[in-house]
């Protein structure tokens, strides 16, 4: 049995203010990057616990650069983005799953709730129901039949993946206060919390069902402004514009993780 962990930066255990994630170079990220690589290698730990043979890792937040890679486990596999998305296509991964994941936008307590660009991104919709990034993450993996088994990040984030995908495995590690603080549980505890919880995702392989949404997708953007919405019309094909600021494509298939953004 063979997994991918896929991480993102705003639902690790112990970043607590939006400047943690913001703040490039400042000792709050510094501690950030630090809690991604423990609370990542608690899950790589409880993967191959779970019976995982391989586990392979990706640096997901802002598009990478966030590990640290000397505190990495030494048995994980980095891959990249591209390596990422030849993985799930592969039929060699048997499970995916999330640490660090936040909720989409618009989610009362959600800690940095966003889906894609905080800046640009209002509501991202497929097949009439919102989604964010879980969802995403799960619309690819679903198509290559890789079940989505474990998630982490905060309370919001846990509920949400849930909600959409199940009875999933998931660690809880803190809840959001507000959109820009969160309060952490016990950072040992939150480690072991984790850990169990890929373990439990590995024993989920073959209960849990892939995430398949009717095909073609129907999937609306609705965007800040009506300029980012000219901008994506300009670069994207095969996109309608709904309104000022909505745009909509259809999806028949599903061939990368892009097919699916805009
Ligand atoms: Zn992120």
């Amino acid at each position: 049995m063979n997994t991918v962990i896929m991480t993102d930066l705003e639902g690790i255990s112990g970043v607590d203010t939006i400047e943690m994630v913001s703040d490039v170079g400042t000792e709050g990220h510094r501690f950030a990057l630090e809690r991604l690589m423990k609370d990542l290698n608690a899950a790589v730990e409880g993967a191959f616990e779970g019976g995982a043979d391989e586990v392979y890792v990706v640096d997901g937040h802002g598009g990478g650069n966030n590990f640290i890679k000397e505190m990495l486990h030494p048995k994980a596999i980095q891959t990249d983005s591209k390596g990422w998305n030849e993985l799930i296509r592969s039929g060699k991964i048997h499970a995916y799953m999330e640490v660090g994941a936040h909720a989409m936008p618009g989610t009362i307590n959600g800690f940095l709730d966003h889906v894609q660009s905080s800046k640009s991104w209002y509501n991202y919709i497929v097949n009439g129901r919102k989604c964010g990034e879980i969802a995403q993450g799960a619309i690819f993996t679903g198509a290559f039949d890789v079940p989505f088994v474990m998630v982490t990040g905060d309370e919001a984030a846990c509920a949400e993946a849930r909600a959409f995908l199940g009875d999933i495995a998931y660690a809880a590690v803190k809840r959001g206060v507000g959109r820009n603080k969160a309060v952490s549980m016990d950072l040992d505890k939150a480690l072991e919390e984790i850990k169990r919880a890929a373990y439990e995702g590995m024993k989920k392989i073959g209960t849990v069902k892939p995430y398949k949404p009717l095909l073609p997708l129907e999937i609306v953007l609705e965007l800040y402004r009506t300029d980012m919405c000219d901008a994506i019309m300009e670069r994207c094909k095969d996109v309608e514009r709904i309104d000022a600021r909505s745009i909509r494509k259809r999806v028949s298939k599903i061939e990368y993780y892009k097919d699916i953004l805009f």
